[in-house]
């Protein structure tokens, strides 16, 4: 059975590094002052991080990291922990928290060369094409097609709840190359150059009001030959080791965060519901919650997939807590208007972000995997229980009823 028994990360005992941290965030007011927007705010974050020397805290030097073990990058998260102006947003995650991870530990040296720099800086954004109409919890039975076309990969296929793909410059792409092998011997893992006349990214209007991911149309669009991570066929390994980072991210606090729970308290304190012994029970269980996923994410060598869905457990429950609060205005509420931002934060208790809040959270439980998914690894993978039964795993994917390529 796999190790995770999950040690306590080492506290890092370096005051002058927690020194750097902290002058480093005194000075984002003034960086920010005059940004036009929160896209311009975040890229401006993360050039300056990548200036300061923080944004690879635990990559080669070589690529602009700083060589640097993993107590560093938890005591940057410490030190950071409360302190990010809001207007800061989450472009980046998916190429900093997932992809390039993935590319610094599995890319050849012509891969790192070219895409670990200029993504960590804030050069270049990426998403993730993973999902497919018919390919979401069953990834691997994914159906956009990369033929290799003399010095390119020809694609075609279409994805879909593509986060933050309107934004991007790049995208890591799983595709099928060998339709003969086995469902997950024949996928790999590319990456697509998302500007260009083969890629139409149409944007999703979510439940919330706003269009936070897209679909993707690939229409014999064109890939470098050697833009693949890994070595072709090999691209479910790829795919997990990426996953992994994705759950990691998630369990740590990156991207949708559940409703704070002081915040939820004030509101309780709005309606004058702190009195109540189900409201009071309910906001105690929150605040252990909070407290258990931080003391998660202390510990090294756990199983991303348990703080993933801690953290979606917690999301659900802040959000339940938040509707019964703040109900009859919730549902009054008219939605976002257009565009992909959420609304304010949770400080006005009459605030629209309440509405946003609770329709959002839905969200905590599919993005990166649902949670039946993360029980299902975990019980195969950390309790070692057997394989969920499958009858198309060990034939060639085009003899797959529908799948003849
Ligand atoms: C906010 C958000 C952002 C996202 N961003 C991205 C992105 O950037 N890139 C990307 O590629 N994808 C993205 N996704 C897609 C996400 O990964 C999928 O929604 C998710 O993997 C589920 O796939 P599906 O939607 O096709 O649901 P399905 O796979 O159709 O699942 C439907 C239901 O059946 C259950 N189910 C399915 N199989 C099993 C099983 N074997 N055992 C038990 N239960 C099962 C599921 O748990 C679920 O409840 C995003 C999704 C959300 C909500």
């Amino acid at each position: 059975m796999p190790s995770h028994s999950g040690r306590q990360v080492p506290a890092l005992d370096d005051p002058a590094f927690r020194l750097e941290v902290q002058s480093f965030l005194n000075g984002l007011p003034d960086l920010l002052v005059d940004a036009s927007d929160p896209l311009d705010a975040t890229r401006r974050y993360r050039s300056a991080l990548f200036e300061a020397g923080l944004a690879a805290l635990d990559y080669p030097v070589e690529y602009g990291g700083r060589g640097l073990d993993r107590r560093y990058v938890e005591a940057f998260r410490q030190e950071a922990s409360g302190r990010m102006p809001r207007e800061i947003g989450h472009v980046y995650g998916i190429g900093v928290d997932m992809c390039l991870p993935t590319i610094r530990d599995h890319g050849d040296a012509a891969l790192k060369e070219r895409f670990l720099r200029s993504g960590l800086s804030g050069e270049e954004v990426w998403c993730q094409l993973y999902s497919e109409p018919g390919a979401g919890s069953d990834l691997a039975g994914l159906t956009t097609r990369a033929v290799r076309d003399g010095d390119e990969w020809v694609v075609t296929g279409q994805k879909v709840w593509t986060s933050g793909a309107q934004h991007s410059d790049l995208g890591i792409l799983l595709a099928r190359t060998d339709w003969e092998a086995p469902k997950h011997r024949g996928i790999s893992m590319l990456v697509l150059p998302m500007r260009q006349p083969g890629v139409e990214v149409r944007p999703l209007r979510q439940m919330t009001g706003v269009a936070q991911f897209n679909e993707v149309f690939m229409d014999g669009a064109r890939i470098p030959a050697n833009w693949v991570v890994g070595n072709p066929g090999d691209g479910w390994r790829m795919a997990v080791a990426l996953l992994a980072h994705e759950r990691s991210s998630i369990g740590a606090g990156g991207g949708r965060q559940p409703i704070p729970t002081d915040r939820l308290i004030e509101l309780a304190r709005h309606h004058a519901r702190t009195s109540d012994p189900l409201v009071r029970q309910e906001l105690a269980d929150l605040h252990i919650g909070t407290r258990i996923i931080r003391w998660l994410n202390q510990r090294d060598d756990i199983h991303p997939s348990i703080t993933k869905l801690w953290r979606s457990r917690q999301g659900r429950a802040a959000a339940a807590v938040a509707a019964r609060l703040a109900f009859p205005g919730g549902p009054a509420w008219v939605g976002a208007s257009a565009g992909d931002s959420e609304p304010d934060g949770f400080e006005d208790p009459d605030g629209s972000h309440w509405a946003y809040g609770v329709l959002d959270a839905c969200a905590h439980s599919l993005g990166g995997g649902t949670d039946e998914i993360q029980s299902n690894t975990l019980g195969e993978r950390v309790l070692g229980l057997p394989r969920e039964p499958a009858v198309d795993r060990d034939i060639p994917f085009n003899q797959v009823p529908g799948m003849n390529g």
